[in-house]
């Protein structure tokens, strides 16, 4: 789904210098999840062989791997959810569940033989540009080993927006007797069979667990601060005619892709600031609730957003309203006070719990502040992003020569696939090693950075497009910071970013070539 550029570009700048006996660039890849997968494919696609993903976990995966817990699925359609350099024509159903997008990332190391790059169960400690090699050099722990300095001409560092979980601070929160957790780390040794099972969240995760911990607990009191806009989840079974052309037909399986994308993309349409679309919606959704959830058990204030569609992600499920309207649940909006050995006491009134479950997402507004990443004249990421994190179409950042991101800064979605803003991403990644490539010699290789005047102009950019969408509206979501600032997604149509994104303009770099010691060749 891809015009292909940065691929072919590296894979020429490779073979030529390979056949002028130059150098080529070595890669460090941070992070087995998808994105990273998705890059160390890409390499080899493009003939890039010398590169390492590093993986803390004992398996790639990434959040697939760590959200476990029941009812666990993926909203975007596995069509769309998967990388079209690797589709995937047998997906059970049109919603893949947890277990089969597991299973894909991890066909995907055999798929494209990944096995002997992946290092496992090893922790970057930090990562540093070294000014006079013009590499990084990178500190990991493996267990049961000493740290190691692992040294590459770019990194990548894939570790997403959604890698650590986050609980909130409350009182008592330590002195809970039974067992606590992260619905990111479920513990699957907890029968919940008759249990009371106390859910703290009411977000993407809780609205997909809650339903199967309600069928098999005693009770669930699911303590809501906000309500969320849930509208039905179209799924499907796929039947053996339809892989079969899937399969078979390369042109169907191609259109039936691309329809699902534009028909995600023109939901944009719905998350611009005070857009019809996003009134006309909020209304049909709100309509829909009143008329088919709203009784006197289940009064309108709590099923009822106070904001508009799409300030927070829009939730899809079947069996959520059914769920919570059930005899066993208890939708408890009063502010939590505390937690106790035995309960959770809210709204002045204890009730008591066997299981607490954090259904209360994660850090995603600070990025990488759990890894010391060194850019030039010793700045850290931290020190850039002090005043809000930003990237260069969400990639690289001015300082960190030859370091990106995937999934980073302003490049998540409400409306459509992040692996296909990924994608735009790898795109980008691979022109720039073809320039670190063509400008390389016997020994190195070139370095590129994109300049500080491109980095403050495409964040002044993004930002303007922020404040025109529904994001900025008054709602309590994980991709703005307490100032309000919108750090996490895309402001704009995806074919937008897919634009941008085609090709590296030169313009906004500096591209170092190694013989004459890191004097820039060309600036704007
Ligand atoms: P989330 O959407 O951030 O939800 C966290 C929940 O915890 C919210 O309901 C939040 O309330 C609540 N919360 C936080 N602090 C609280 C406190 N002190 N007291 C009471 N409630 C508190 O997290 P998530 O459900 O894990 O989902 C995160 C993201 O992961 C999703 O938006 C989505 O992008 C991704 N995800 C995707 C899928 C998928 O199908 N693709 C599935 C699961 C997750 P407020 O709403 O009031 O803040």
């Amino acid at each position: 789904m891809a015009l292909d550029i940065g691929r072919r570009r590296l894979r020429r700048a490779v073979d030529e210098a390979r056949r002028q006996h130059r150098r080529t660039p070595s890669v460090l890849i941070v992070g087995g999840g998808l994105s990273g997968l998705g890059m160390a494919i890409q390499l080899l696609r493009s003939g890039i062989t010398d590169f390492t993903v590093v993986e803390q976990s004992d398996g790639v995966g990434g959040t697939w791997r760590d959200n476990t817990y029941p009812g666990a699925a993926c909203d975007v359609p596995s069509h769309l959810y998967s990388w079209s350099f690797a589709p995937k024509c047998d997906w059970s159903r049109k919603f893949a569940g947890q277990p089969e997008i597991l299973t894909y990332a991890e066909d995907c190391v055999e798929r494209f033989g990944l096995a002997p790059h992946l290092r496992l169960g090893t922790t970057v400690e930090d990562a540093t540009f070294d000014e006079r090699s013009g590499r990084w050099r990178v500190t990991v722990t493996a267990a049961g080993a000493g740290h190691e300095v692992l040294e590459a001409d770019a990194l990548v560092l894939a570790c997403g927006q959604l890698n650590r979980p986050w609980t909130p601070e409350l009182p008592g929160r330590d002195e809970f007797a039974g067992p606590a957790f992260h619905s990111a780390r479920w513990d699957h040794g907890v029968d919940l069979a008759g249990k009371r099972v106390a859910v703290i969240g009411n977000g993407a995760s809780a609205v997909q667990f809650v339903p199967p911990v309600a069928a098999a607990a005693e009770s669930v009191a699911v303590y809501q601060r906000s309500a969320n806009y849930v509208g039905p989840k179209p799924d499907k079974a796929y039947g053996p005619f339809q892989h079969w052309l899937l399969q078979h037909i390369r042109p169907y399986e191609l259109a039936y892709r691309w329809s699902i994308y534009w028909r995600f993309e023109a939901r944009w349409l719905a998350f611009r600031k005070d857009s019809w679309s996003g009134r006309t919606l909020t209304r049909l959704m709100t309509k829909g609730i009143r008329e088919g959830v709203v009784t006197d058990r289940m009064p309108a204030e709590v099923v009822i957003p106070d904001y508009p569609v799409g300030c927070k992600r829009i939730l899809i499920s079947n069996d959520w309203y059914p769920t919570i309207l059930g005899p066993t649940v208890e939708m408890v909006t009063d502010p939590i006070e505390r937690i106790e050995p035995g309960g959770v006491v809210a709204g002045g009134r204890r009730r008591p719990a066997d299981v607490l479950v954090y259904g209360t997402g994660f850090h995603t507004t600070d990025f990488l502040a759990h890894v010391p990443v060194t850019g030039r004249d010793g700045r850290t990421l931290a020190s850039v992003w002090a005043s809000g994190v930003r990237a260069y179409r969400g990639t690289t950042v001015a300082g960190f020569p030859n370091c990106f991101l995937l999934y980073g800064p302003n490049t998540n979605l409400g409306h459509n696939s992040i692996l296909f803003m990924v994608e735009r991403q790898l795109n980008l990644v691979l022109q720039s090693l073809a320039l670190q490539t063509e400008t390389a010699d016997a020994d190195s290789v070139g370095s590129v950075e994109v300049t500080g005047e491109a980095f403050d102009r495409d964040d002044a950019d993004v930002q303007r497009r922020v404040r025109q969408t529904v994001w900025v509206a008054a709602c309590h979501s994980w991709y703005k910071t307490a100032s309000g600032r919108v750090t996490n997604n895309w402001p704009s149509w995806t074919v937008a970013y897919w634009a941008e994104m085609l090709r590296l303009p030169r313009r906004d770099l500096t591209v170092t070539t190694p013989r004459r010691a890191r004097e820039p060749v060309s600036t704007p």
